[in-house]
């Protein structure tokens, strides 16, 4: 029986992982729910499996990068049976608690199960700056961990299967949270006509400078001292927040991004701690349950 890597879902992000255990040479079986998807692997030498049933005879890994959780019940389920004994890989963004139920189920059918999250867009994949984590079984991992460094740097998080979407949902917080900051500053500065464009060429290396503060704001979460030196300190955030509510409202702009921030340190402040550190958010955050 030949060891063939099985890709189920050819969307952008599962097209670039299957073109690349191709182009290194891995024989491949391919399938996607809508088939024209598959021909162009097909011509890079995939073979092009008209069903999920086809596409995992043999006993290799078998790769999932779907849409979400619902659409690999969606493939999965109806082969359960024929899937113990293999590895699967399921690259589709997950929740850490639907990650633990596609462990589970897999447990339940005799399936090896590796979870992992892409920190990339397909442009990346096999390419400098892609990372993926991963979490779940160990063995599966370790045992194919030449197939996923073809994709880009592997990054293991132990065997609870949830580690690796978590860190994926934290770390897109962040990114989603700044595309949003961003454009409601374009809106800012849109109303006196300046572009987007123009303005991006200006936002992209004041924030990727401000990515510096980072580091200060996490020593000062772990160490539990937001009265250390050198911190902002809420009062001070609290007014320039207060400065940029009311700029975005004289230029008609929404605050629905900004309000959240603003009410979070307000917070802090009336609960006693406006001279401590801008990093309290933290404290603030965290205690939602
Ligand atoms: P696409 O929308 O390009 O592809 C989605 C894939 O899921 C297609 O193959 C689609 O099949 C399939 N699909 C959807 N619903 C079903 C279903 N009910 N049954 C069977 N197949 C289904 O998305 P991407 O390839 O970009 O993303 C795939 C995964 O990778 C997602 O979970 C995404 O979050 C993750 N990812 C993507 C990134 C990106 O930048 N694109 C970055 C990081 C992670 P069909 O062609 O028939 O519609």
């Amino acid at each position: 029986m030949t060891t063939r890597t099985t890709f189920l879902g050819l969307g952008a992000m599962g097209s670039e992982l299957a073109a690349a255990a191709l182009d290194a040479g891995r024989p491949s079986v391919v399938w996607n729910r809508t088939p024209d998807r598959a021909a162009a692997l097909g011509e890079r030498g995939a073979i092009v499996a008209r069903t999920v049933d086809r596409a995992i005879t043999g006993d290799g890994p078998i790769i999932l990068c779907l849409l979400d959780h619902q659409s690999v019940h969606a493939v999965i389920d109806p082969v359960a049976t024929s899937l113990a004994g293999r590895i699967m890989i399921n690259l589709t963004t997950t929740t850490p608690g639907q990650a633990r139920e596609l462990a589970a189920w897999a447990t339940e059918h005799g399936v090896t199960y590796l979870n992992g999250a892409i920190m990339a867009v397909p442009e990346m994949i096999g390419r400098p700056g892609a990372v993926i984590f991963y979490s779940g079984a160990e063995s599966a991992f370790e045992e194919n961990r030449k197939l996923l460094d073809l994709w880009g740097q592997s990054d293991y998080f132990g065997t609870d299967p949830g580690m690796a979407s978590l860190r994926d949902m934290a770390m897109l917080v962040g990114m989603y949270t700044m595309f949003a900051g961003f454009l409601h500053g374009a809106a800012m500065v849109g109303v006196e006509g300046v572009s987007a464009t123009e303005f991006a060429r200006r936002q992209t290396p004041f924030l990727a400078a401000m990515t510096g503060q980072l580091a200060g704001l996490a020593a000062a979460v772990d160490a539990e001292d937001y009265a250390g030196a050198g911190q902002q300190s809420l009062e001070f955030t609290e007014a320039a927040l207060a400065s940029l509510v009311t700029a975005s409202l004289e230029a008609g702009v929404q605050v629905d991004v900004l309000r959240p921030v603003h009410d979070i340190v307000r917070r802090q402040i009336a609960a006693g701690h406006g001279r401590q550190g801008t990093a309290r958010i933290f404290e603030e955050l965290r205690n939602a349950r």
